[in-house]
């Protein structure tokens, strides 16, 4: 299996020695804008391999993205595993393995499944339920290769490997996913996922880790009565979540997390412009981390995937989520380049 690509065992890495490099590595949350923004490779490279694989975090991490994210989700028996959602149905083929496992709404639910049933999934490119065909129709094909569901652990095992062995610190960006949902089903995915962290050494803000979540209520709860130390990210949707952008909903968020993630939309407008959230954010002390940059899924004003780049970073982000972390990464050295001349 794809784990047994890991030269070591986590225990036999070095804390101390992955500290040392962890505190090297820049994490702007200053409320000046930062001089290299930091590129967070959107579920994996999964502009090219299929979202939350291992092969996909690899991919990144030799890209050069800066950070890596893993969306949380819970299995039956309580281990906190890598995928988007908490249904099965998008990107496996649990319908096929597991008939007659389906809910009433006709969905296959992660938590519904043992770490061992969904270890037997293959993975896949991302498929559209509405058309039967991938979402994005040019990325890694279906069919191709096989793909397996991972365990958070494994992924920060994985990713502490290719640390060790490339010398380059990467960090992690673990979101906690629909924790009220969890809640329902009997399960405490924040707790699980700060408990797993703090084991695996991110306790603090020199520690390269970001915690992301859309429920303003659990991002309190993860700084206060979870005891996260570490950074923390508050996400932001859409219209039904604008009172979190307010003057006053930065200040709140300002006393428990150190910046927001909010969709490109709320940073540019219509027709490409900057809003004022990144003005008014910075002035909270909030840094902006804005999802997600897709070079095949361009808003309408933009010409060609580096004229989105070029106005994001324009209005002064401090970092992106990216699903071509290579092609930020290769915008942003490319400007640091203009600059030297
Ligand atoms: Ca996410």
């Amino acid at each position: 299996m794809i784990t047994r690509l890991l030269p070591l065992a986590p225990s036999a890495i070095p804390r101390a020695f992955l500290a040392l490099l962890m505190v090297a590595i820049p994490f702007p949350v200053a409320a000046e804008p930062p001089a290299m923004p930091i590129v967070i490779a959107h579920r994996g490279a999964s502009g090219y391999l299929p979202e939350h694989t291992l092969p996909a975090k690899a991919l990144a991490h030799g890209q050069g993205a800066d950070a890596i994210e893993q969306d949380v989700v819970m299995t039956k028996d309580g281990v906190p595993v890598v995928l988007h959602d908490t249904t099965l149905d998008a990107v496996s083929d649990v319908a096929v393995k597991f008939p007659g496992r389906a809910r009433a709404d006709g969905k296959h639910h992660c938590t519904d499944f043992t770490l061992a049933e969904l270890r037997t999934l293959a993975l896949t490119e991302r498929l559209d339920p509405a058309t039967g065909r991938q979402t994005y129709a040019d990325r890694f094909p279906r069919g191709y290769s096989r793909f397996a569901i991972v365990s958070l652990e494994e992924e920060l095992d994985f990713i502490a490997g290719i640390n060790h062995s490339t010398g380059r610190t990467v960090g992690i960006y673990p979101e906690i996913k629909s924790p009220a949902w969890h809640r329902a089903e009997g399960h405490d995915v924040a707790k699980a996922v700060v408990d797993i962290l703090h084991r695996h050494g991110y306790a603090t803000k020199a520690d390269p880790c970001h915690i992301q979540c859309f429920e303003a209520d659990e991002v309190t709860r993860i700084r206060g009565e979870l005891g996260w130390q570490g950074r923390l990210v508050q996400l932001i949707g859409g219209r039904d979540q604008d009172a979190l952008v307010t003057a006053e909903g930065l200040a709140r968020i300002a006393t428990v997390a150190d910046g927001i993630g909010p969709p490109i939309e709320r940073v540019l407008d219509a027709i490409g412009k900057p809003t004022d959230l990144v003005e008014r954010a910075r002035a909270a002390g909030l840094a902006v981390h804005p999802y997600t940059l897709r070079r095949d899924r361009l808003p309408s004003w933009a010409g060609s995937f580096d004229d989105l780049q070029e106005a994001l970073f324009a209005a002064g982000i401090d970092g992106v989520f990216s699903d071509f972390p290579d092609l930020t990464v290769a915008w942003l050295r490319g400007r640091t380049a203009g600059r030297a001349d």
